[in-house]
């Protein structure tokens, strides 16, 4: 059986792992600067 890991997408931003967004410790997000928010890679 293959294990299923999160796996990278090629196409996904490396930064915020394709989500556009980066989660805050402290609460709240902030949008990726790399992708501007699309979450995928350019
Ligand atoms: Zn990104």
């Amino acid at each position: 059986m293959a294990l299923k890991d999160k796996k990278l997408n090629s196409k996904d931003c490396p930064y915020c792992v394709g989500k556009g967004y980066f989660q805050l410790l402290l609460g709240g997000s902030e949008t990726c600067m790399s992708c501007e928010g699309s979450g995928q890679k350019r």
